[in-house]
């Protein structure tokens, strides 16, 4: 690819919260070894009141090897998006580029998503995100066919790129428009992102802030991509080094959610996230009013409007269900089914507020949690996608068997173990009997 000889310059703004030193230094010395230097502003690194003592003094006394490295430490805990504003605010050059503390940039990630933002003001350019293996560190490539979605919670997701953009692409170095970003690894016109809003002060610790901000972006007006040619990698990690202060992972991530449907999501899809996450239904998202009025100023388009142009290949999601809410066994009554995520399914306490353990059984009969499936796979429990293959279906009345209908098998507990899994059916066999939070009557309206 050609790029301009006059890119804009720009600010690369880091924050960092209990990072190890080596993978701290291995982002900041990427980004300086191979970024032009004539675009490369500043470098600031925002330490959000990590604890971890190497964190400290040492990486100042390290850093100041480096001129183009300004590194903060903050006095409080701010949070992902408090601590990236502050970056934000004192940055001096045109583009903002925010990177997390645990990546690699490789030769040539900078110039094309300065390009885009030059192209246009309004785009939001992100690298593809390359997968840094957390054990060993080894850097694998990615095929760029992805783009960004969420689930009907509202949760970030991965999807396929869908034809018509698959089409509208000329060659493999063209951008990918995509509906949503991770959130990581991404360049925005310094003016833009505060026009649309910067980040919402609201939101807590961790999460949901990519979403809030893809939302914004594509209903006020700008244009959301990833750039092929610029790659970036992340090392995706199980769990977080910081501490959730004020609550646990799954209620910071649902009150900075909740925020972003309060605003941005219209009906009939608010309702949607509270049929998935019904624990925040009442739950009082904090002021609201300065969020709204973004909205409002800058008439932005609805979210319908969204769906339809930026994201018409999304799954549209159930508003009428047979059953729906936590499935109960009647022999254990304590013992609810629970998503354990990657594909895994369990017995575990009814308010393990930690999981997920809202289920679906939607009017073509399928059991659906967050997105997925349940599938009868050699007898045991399964997640698999609800649209590439036609999904398992089941019969089910009230209190009673839930029955596979390809297999004939029903969902059973084993006794010694509690492990759920398809067996035989049984009528008199109290292990095969479930009873759902809620039931409709046949035209998924009236509860029952
Ligand atoms: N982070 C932060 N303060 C926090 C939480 C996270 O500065 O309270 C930083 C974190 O060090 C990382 C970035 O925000 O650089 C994104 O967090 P993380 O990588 O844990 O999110 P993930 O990539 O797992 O979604
Ligand atoms: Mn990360």
């Amino acid at each position: 690819m050609k790029v301009s000889n006059d890119l804009p310059t720009t600010t690369v703004i880091m924050t960092y919260c209990e990072e190890a030193w080596s993978t701290l230094l291995r982002s900041v010395h990427s980004v300086i070894n191979r970024s032009p230097p004539e675009l490369l502003e500043e470098i600031i690194l925002i330490d959000d009141f990590s604890e971890r003592d190497y964190l400290k003094q040492p990486v100042d006394e390290y850093m100041s090897k480096f001129p183009k490295v300004k590194v903060i430490h903050l006095k409080e805990r701010h949070g992902l998006v408090r601590a990236r504003m502050v970056g934000a605010a004192m940055a001096t050059a045109q583009v903002l580029t925010f990177l997390d503390s645990h990546i690699e940039c490789t030769v040539g990630w900078l110039e094309p998503l300065l390009q885009r933002v030059k192209d246009e003001r309004t785009n939001v350019a992100c690298s593809v995100i390359d997968e840094i293996d957390s054990i060993n560190f080894a850097y694998t490539r990615v095929d760029a066919n992805l783009i960004g979605s969420f689930s009907w919670s509202f949760a970030f997701q991965w999807a396929v790129m869908p034809e018509h953009e698959r089409e509208r692409r000329k060659a493999p170095s063209w951008p990918i428009r995509s509906p949503t970003m991770a959130g990581g690894i991404f360049a925005i016109d310094r003016a833009f992102f505060y026009e649309i809003g910067a980040y919402d002060p609201g939101f807590k610790i961790w999460g949901a802030d990519n979403i809030d901000l893809s939302f914004r972006i594509w209903m006020c007006g700008g244009q959301l991509e990833f750039l092929p040619c610029s790659r970036v990698g992340h090392i995706f990690r199980n769990g977080h080094p910081f501490t959730f202060p004020e609550s646990n992972i799954k209620q910071t991530f649902h009150h900075n959610t909740l925020r972003t449907v309060e605003v941005w999501v219209d009906e009939p899809y608010k309702q949607v996230f509270f049929d998935h996450v019904p624990e925040m239904k009442g739950v009082d998202p904090g002021d609201l009013t300065e969020r709204r009025a973004i909205r409002e100023n800058l008439e932005c388009k609805d979210f319908q409007w969204y769906l339809d142009n930026v994201h018409p290949d999304h799954s549209k999601p159930d508003f009428k269900f047979k059953a729906k809410g936590s499935l109960r066994s009647r022999r254990y009554p304590h013992l609810c089914l629970t998503n354990m995520a990657k594909g895994r399914i369990a017995l575990l306490d009814c308010a393990d507020v930690q999981r997920n353990q809202v289920f679906f059984y939607t009017m073509r009969e399928t059991i659906e949690t967050d997105g997925f499936c349940i599938t009868n796979n050699d007898d045991q429990l399964a997640l698999g996608s609800c649209h590439t293959n036609p999904a398992s279906t089941f019969k089910h009345v009230k209190g009673n068997q839930i029955k596979e209908i390809s297999s004939g098998k029903c969902l059973g507990i084993e006794d010694e173990t509690t492990d759920v899994l398809f067996e035989q059916c049984q009528s008199n066999s109290g292990n095969q009997r479930w009873m759902w939070e809620n039931y409709f009557d046949e035209n998924g309206e009236k509860e029952l």
